[in-house]
């Protein structure tokens, strides 16, 4: 089947001019066929930012709306997804108990929140640990998610969930217990057996099965944007390169590629997603 030009977008994204290689990163993207990425804030530890109250993310999300804006210029559609990375609360429970640790993390989402309300992002980011850690940290981490699914149904938006590998199905429960839809919950770094909608690697041998079976994905390429580890993901131009190799193969067909790109995210995240 002959290629046409249509969305292809990247759920999962981040792009930073300070640590990596910033606007040249995203034209890649855009020069590989890619049109709209999900750009998600990074780490406060990677901007050099030390957490000790909510307010304080506020430079990691300002830095990510500016990406954004930059980003925009090329000719791309950018929808910013804030938040604070689970793995965080390891980080904060060695200056902070853990009590004031989930507290900050708590408010940083509320702080995220408020960008979602301005209509400035378009959904959270949370999580739990993807690491074996204790089950204290673990029971005060599902209680931060609990948080972000308690702002998302209030918002009406999307969260990103990094999570240990695996279905994260108790998730589902939790969702209806903070009144969000699950059907709103992307489960980053996905396994195809999540209830979960499953972001997954563009390089995920699952993708044409998966298809086949009707079942609704995005992809991403997690590209992290940082030159001191290039070789620790898949590159900017994964999504779109791998989208279109599958299709000129035959092993997806169009109406796969408009739903992974188009249909999907656009519900999820309840984005208008066009050329
Ligand atoms: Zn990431």
């Amino acid at each position: 089947m002959k290629y046409e030009h249509v969305p292809l977008t990247d759920d999962h994204i981040h792009i930073d001019p300070r640590n990596g290689r910033g606007i040249e990163a995203a034209k890649d993207f855009l020069r590989a066929g890619g049109t709209h990425m999900f750009l998600v804030s990074k780490p406060s530890s990677c901007l050099g930012v030390d957490p000790g109250k909510g307010s304080d993310y506020r430079s990691v999300f300002d830095e990510t709306l500016r990406i954004a804006g930059l980003i925009r210029e090329t000719g791309l559609v950018v929808f910013p997804v804030l938040g604070v990375h689970p793995a965080e609360i390891s980080r904060l429970s060695e200056r902070y108990s853990l009590d004031e640790a989930s507290g900050i993390m708590k408010s940083g989402l509320d702080c995220a929140a408020g960008y979602v309300e301005e209509g400035l992002a378009v959904g959270l980011k949370s999580g739990r640990p993807h690491y074996e850690t204790t089950r204290e940290i673990m029971s005060a981490s599902n209680g931060i998610l609990m948080h972000a699914f308690t702002l998302a149904a209030e918002l009406d938006c999307a969260v990103q969930v990094h999570a240990e590998t695996g279905p994260c199905s108790d998730m589902v429960d939790m969702a209806h217990a903070a009144g969000l839809d699950p059907g709103r919950i992307v489960k980053h770094y996905a396994t195809p057996d999540t209830p979960l909608v499953p972001s997954l690697l563009a390089t995920h041998e699952a993708i044409p099965s998966l298809c086949r079976e009707g079942r609704r994905m995005t992809m991403e390429s997690d590209y992290m944007d940082e030159n001191s580890s290039p070789g620790a993901v898949i590159g900017p131009k994964s999504v779109p390169r791998f989208t279109r190799r599958l299709l000129s193969e035959g092993l997806i067909t169009a109406d796969d590629v408009y739903r992974i790109h188009t249909e999907t995210p656009s519900k999820v995240y309840g984005v208008e997603i066009s050329l």
